[in-house]
């Protein structure tokens, strides 16, 4: 099924002669006129995403503000045959957020979806709206005294629903994980407008399956997330951050045990190569942050009563700049947060985001570091990532959007390293093809039938994951 089967022939409710504006109609009524968009200006931001990659075509922008506004905007576009694809804050950069060029389908953003809970103080947990952005969630637990695991470097635009949907990682991963491991329930709505809610907020709650985990990854393809329970930590205490040259990936890694007093908790392990510090540097209008160049910078983070005390075993031959106060730090930050501006500055990039093994991520970087570099259209590349995690992402600037050569290349050498194709993008459209790199045909087909049962007409963002 693809998305252009909309405004089915036989459906008697469509008026066939102007099938959009009685769509519109239908679901100005749902939501009110003032939030159904079929203007092209206005639809602009919808139907292209964050790294100008992916651009498509809707027939228009739907933006629902309660689960039953969502819930029946999913059963008149059912009722239709018209596809649907769920936005958040279109931060992602796999083409899942936007839909395809030439396509009708109708654009569900979340961003309304912004309620907050108060924080139970007890459980540690609060309850958000699906389109409540990441930087909202974070201030909004910091002011109850709890601390929300994830952080990434589009915040402030992209929304929890979008971050569960994507299982989004970030740069706290090594101490807090990934978002799956920072849920307690959800509440989501399936393209027939069953509202599937699960939000009372039981650590302990062994009755079936858990519905809200597969959503969770799940890409838009299974129906909307709406509201999602959270778990919250303890406040993190101050913090010292370091920024050290490496020569080698390898001895990257080996920073995050030898530099690292093992008493301290370390909170982010980030390694940014050369060529991407002087772009982020030029971006920022900033200077080369060490005494020397070196192949490799290395970022700890680490909990440590902020006194730098938790950085141990540099000899006097390191090349380090230690950040104790928040402005310090923000500045050491931005070289590594930088990186996806910084390349997307240079025009249209491609950007993949893969991960290995921890003990093959040095051979398995240094390999492709000789394919991409070795590649004739490839003007510019950077080979960085969350270095705990086994998360490298490359950015590629040169080839045209459309000659995927190289991004075909890195993705078989990850596989054969044992790899994966998303470490924490997801698949979206960008790599569909390549899922099968990494996941075996039974674990596709089990996939492809848990989607098959919860979105049997296929309506739900068709074209992502599966293809
Ligand atoms: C500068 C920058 C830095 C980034 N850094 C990181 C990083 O460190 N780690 C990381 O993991 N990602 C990172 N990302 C990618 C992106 O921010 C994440 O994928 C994020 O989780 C997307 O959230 P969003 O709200 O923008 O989702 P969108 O981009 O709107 O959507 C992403 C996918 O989720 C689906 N979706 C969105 N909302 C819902 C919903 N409510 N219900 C069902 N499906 C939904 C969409 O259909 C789409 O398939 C970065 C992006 C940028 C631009």
């Amino acid at each position: 099924m693809t998305d252009d089967v909309l405004f089915q022939q036989d459906n008697p409710v469509t008026d066939i002669a102007n099938p959009i504006a009685t769509l519109r109609d239908s679901l100005s009524a749902i939501v009110g006129a003032d939030h159904v968009l079929t203007d092209p200006a206005l639809m602009d931001q919808y139907v292209e995403d964050w790294s100008r990659r992916w651009r498509g075509d809707a027939a228009l922008v739907v933006r629902p503000g309660t689960t039953d506004e969502v819930a029946g905007v999913l059963r008149e576009c059912t009722s239709r045959g018209v596809a649907v694809v769920p936005q958040g804050g279109n931060t992602g950069l796999v083409g899942g957020s936007v839909p395809a060029p030439g396509s009708s389908s109708v654009v569900l953003s979340t961003r309304r979806l912004d309620s907050f809970g108060e924080v139970d103080d007890l459980s540690g947990q609060v309850t958000v709206g699906a389109g409540a952005t990441l930087g909202d969630v974070q201030r909004h637990a910091a002011a109850a005294g709890w601390h929300y695991g994830v952080d990434l470097a589009a915040r402030d635009s992209a929304t929890i629903g979008g971050t569960v949907a994507t299982n989004a990682g970030g740069i706290h991963v090594v101490a807090f994980g990934m978002t799956r491991l920072q849920i307690v329930g959800i509440e989501a709505v399936l393209a027939d407008g069953t509202v599937l809610s699960h939000l009372s907020g039981m650590l302990k709650d062994n009755t079936g399956y858990d519905l809200g985990s597969l959503f969770c990854g799940s890409e838009g393809t299974l129906g909307v997330i709406t509201a999602v329970r959270l778990r919250l930590h303890r406040p993190v205490g101050r913090t010292s951050v370091a920024l050290i040259g490496a020569s080698s990936y390898d001895e990257a890694i080996a920073l995050m045990s030898s530099a690292v007093d093992p008493s301290v908790r370390l909170l982010a392990a980030e390694v940014t190569d050369e060529q991407g510090m002087e772009l982020a540097a030029r971006l920022n209008g900033t200077a080369w942050p060490l005494a020397e160049r070196h192949p490799l910078v290395v970022l700890l983070e680490v909990e440590d009563g902020g006194d730098a005390s938790g950085f141990t075993g540099l000899d006097d031959e390191a090349d380090v700049v230690v950040g104790l106060d928040a402005s310090e730090q923000a500045r050491l930050w931005a070289y590594r947060e930088s990186q996806g501006e910084a390349f997307t500055a240079l025009g249209i990039t491609h950007k993949l985001d893969v991960s290995v093994p921890l003990p093959l991520l040095a051979a398995c970087a240094d390999e492709l570091r000789g394919i991409v570099g070795g590649w004739p259209t490839v003007q510019n590349f950077g080979v960085f990532g969350h270095l705990a995690d086994g998360n490298i992402h490359v950015e590629m600037f040169g080839p045209d959007a459309d000659d995927l050569g190289v991004d075909l290349a890195v993705l078989e050498c990850v596989a054969r390293y044992g790899g994966s194709v998303s470490a924490e993008h997801g698949v979206g459209r960008a790599k569909a093809g390549e899922l099968h790199l990494c996941r075996s045909a039974e674990e596709i087909a089990a996939m492809r039938a848990i989607k098959a049962a919860w979105d049997p007409t296929g309506l739900m963002n068709p074209g992502v994951i599966f293809g």
